[in-house]
């Protein structure tokens, strides 16, 4: 298990990315960092948490901060003042260290969502609103499934919708999505296809756990005919050799390659012919649950 990888920028790794994982970014004015699993956290979940930097102000806000001294000692080293937290759920593994947090941060803001329960919210979110993190724009995307109140986090420079990238904590990982705990099938394949899929096909998608070979292995299990899928396979087993991420996707790959999102396709009918996308979403679910 990879354990505190610190500091690893993204952006290092763009040149050897296959390119079926989309678009090359172009030059931000901020940086995501991500880190993965905490010493303290004994969940064996390959957790990705991360620090979303505005580079010009030396703010940030930490999304999902299970371990709040170990987000601060990060923040410290990046040498930068961190203003808010972003809940993408209430889970212990992702909102285990927000009560800490406001405690050693006076002022800190801390997001989630509206009917989520999340540990020492101080702002509650509903679908829409929006708010800003230095000069980057955030979306709050209600978006239930893994948890009634899960929240998705959209941002970008304004106007620069397309260079956005989006927290999705457990409702979408890549090639797969979370389970359903606390909702439907129609509400979990609604928040992924119509709202998650509405986002501009460059968003780069930084998830809440590391599970990218595992649902690769499922992916190929369901759409056994998918070459995109075939060679993502290959790069993602290396990259776990390698003990590097595969955090960002993009939107465009997913849509290539993850099953949930593809139920609809004539390609995903054939695990339940006849039925419709949601009956498809739904019974890939129950098959990924016992996978
Ligand atoms: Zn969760």
């Amino acid at each position: 298990m990879q354990r505190n990888q610190v500091g690893w920028n993204q952006a290092n790794a763009l040149p050897s990315r296959p390119c079926f994982l989309g678009s090359v970014l172009q030059p931000l004015l901020y940086t995501v960092r991500t880190y993965q699993d905490l010493p303290g956290l004994f969940c064996f979940c390959q957790l990705c948490w991360y620090l979303l930097i505005d580079d010009e102000k030396k703010i940030a806000a930490c999304v999902d901060p299970a371990e709040a001294h170990l987000v601060l000692a990060k923040a410290k080293e990046e040498n930068v003042e961190i203003v808010a937290v972003l809940t993408t759920h209430h889970h212990y593994d992702h909102a285990g260290g927000n009560a800490e947090m406001a405690k050693q941060v006076p002022g800190i803001k801390i997001f989630g969502g509206r009917i989520d329960k999340v540990a020492a919210c101080t702002d509650p979110l509903d679908h829409g609103n929006k708010f800003t993190i230095g000069s980057i724009e955030v979306l709050a995307l209600h978006t239930p499934g893994h948890t009634k109140g899960s929240i998705c986090y959209f941002c970008c420079v304004p106007g620069k919708e397309k260079e956005g990238l989006v927290f999705t904590g457990d409702t979408l990982f890549v090639a797969g999505c979370g389970r359903m705990f606390e909702s439907t099938p129609e509400e979990f394949h609604h928040s992924l296809v119509t709202v998650l899929g509405a986002l501009p096909p460059e968003t780069q998608v930084y998830c809440g756990h590391e599970y990218t070979v595992k649902n690769l292995q499922f992916a190929t299990a369901v759409d056994g005919g998918n070459e995109t899928l075939r060679q993502m396979i290959d790069w993602a087993q290396e990259q776990k050799v390698q003990r590097k991420f595969t955090v960002p996707s993009t939107m465009k790959n997913e849509w290539l390659i993850n099953p949930f999102l593809r139920s609809g396709d004539d390609q995903m009918r054939s695990i339940c012919p006849g039925c419709s996308p949601v009956e498809v979403f739904a019974t890939l679910r129950k098959k990924k649950d016992s996978f």
